[in-house]
């Protein structure tokens, strides 16, 4: 039977690296591919401000893909990571954001629009001479975007993404730290890196009503930051609670469901029309 169980065992184990392996080769073509024919398409979450006002968005990236519909980036994000296929996708991200904020201007509507930057378009300055260059050609002498990196670009490479960090700044974008709590993050190391604000991680936001230590380390790592002179985010706010407990306790911003959900960039035109500041 031990044997049986064994060789069970090893089968699924064999299954599952085939799928796999047949998702990686399915994507290796694939996305690529997305990437030239613009199949890919930027999604926008606003961030509400502490006065409710929406003065920024997230940009959140979507393939649709005429195989598998909308596809949503926790599907394609690693391999890209993986790939190195991330570094032309982020710049093509970049670009189409920075056009879509033209077009909003052009119709009276002034956001930031805050990217999300993984460790290895840290790896070279080209992520920094390209936003440059890209601003420059779009005519723009005010940086509206702001970069949100998690705590693995800085593991992975630490020297270069702190001077990139700070060369963000220079620039006159705001760097946030995403995924704040999740991972390797220490409190200590706040202290020494170039950031502007920390997005604090929705898995605290979910457990704020169950559990009392979630409530206890919010209102710390709140804490902290301001020490810090640093803002805080709240993301993945999806009740009225969840809101009610970030307020009353300091936090500077929040983002999630509760407010509005990642959508086109003409949905959340219409959106901002309608949205009174909220606070
Ligand atoms: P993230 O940057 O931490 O973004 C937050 C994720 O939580 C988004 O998922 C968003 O749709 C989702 N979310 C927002 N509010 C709520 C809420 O109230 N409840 C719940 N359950 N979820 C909420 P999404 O769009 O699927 O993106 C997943 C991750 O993919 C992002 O996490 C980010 O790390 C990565 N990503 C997305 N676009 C890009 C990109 O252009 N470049 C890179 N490098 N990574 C990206
Ligand atoms: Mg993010
Ligand atoms: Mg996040
Ligand atoms: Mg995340």
């Amino acid at each position: 039977h031990a044997k049986e169980n064994g060789r069970g065992k090893f089968c699924v184990f064999a299954n599952e690296m085939n799928q796999r392996v047949f998702e990686y080769l399915w994507l290796d073509t694939n996305l690529r591919k997305a990437l030239e024919l613009e199949q890919l398409v930027v999604y926008y979450q606003p961030k509400l401000d502490r006065d409710g006002e929406v003065r920024s968005a997230e940009a959140l990236v979507r393939w649709n893909s005429p195989e598998r519909g909308l596809v949503p980036p926790g599907d394609f994000i690693s391999y890209a990571e993986e790939s190195g296929l991330i570094v032309p996708l982020g710049r093509w991200v970049m670009l189409n954001v920075l056009q879509q904020i033209v077009q909003w201007r052009n119709e009276g509507i002034y956001l930031r629009v805050a990217v999300n930057v993984s460790a290895k378009q840290l790896l070279n300055q080209s992520i920094y001479t390209d936003l440059k260059q890209a601003l420059n050609e779009a005519g723009l002498t005010d940086c509206p975007i702001d970069i949100e990196l998690t705590e693995s670009c800085l593991i992975e490479n630490e020297a270069g993404a702190l001077t990139l960090m700070k060369q963000f700044q220079e620039l006159g974008a705001q760097v946030h730290l995403d995924d704040f709590g999740t991972g390797y993050s220490s409190l200590s190391q706040l202290a020494r890196v170039p950031i502007d604000a920390i997005k604090l991680d929705q898995s605290f936001v979910r457990n704020i009503n169950k559990q009392p230590v979630a409530q206890s380390l919010v209102r710390a790592i709140v804490a902290v930051a301001k020490t810090l002179d640093l803002q805080v985010i709240a993301e993945g706010i999806e009740t009225k609670a969840e809101e009610k407990f970030v307020m009353t306790n300091g936090v500077d911003g929040r983002q999630g469901y509760y407010y509005a959900k990642p959508m086109p960039a003409e949905q959340l035109g219409h959106w901002l029309a309608k949205h009174p500041a909220r606070v």
